[in-house]
């Protein structure tokens, strides 16, 4: 067996490198719900390097990406998440 089929590959949205899901770091929409809903919604992956991270956390990318707008405010409460989720 093949240890690659584990983890969905999923596309970074900031650099378009396309990697295993467990590479990835994951959000998804529901996040944004009152009250937030962290794993319901439409999800966004993106690399866990600064560079990606940086564009990825992007109101106009995210809002692309999620298909409703995304607020400045509301892309501050995705990166709060994300650095207090990662530990
Ligand atoms: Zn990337």
């Amino acid at each position: 067996m093949s240890s690659a089929k584990l983890f969905p590959i999923r596309t970074c949205i900031a650099c378009k490198r396309k990697a295993p899901s467990r590479e990835l770091v994951r959000v998804r929409s529901g996040l944004l719900a009152d009250p937030p809903q962290p794993t319901m919604g439409r999800g966004a992956s993106f690399c866990s390097s600064p560079e990606c991270w940086s564009r990825a956390l992007n109101p106009k990318l995210l809002s692309y990406v999620f298909r409703r707008p995304v607020t400045p405010p509301q892309v501050a409460l995705i990166q709060h998440y994300l650095e207090n989720s990662s530990r």
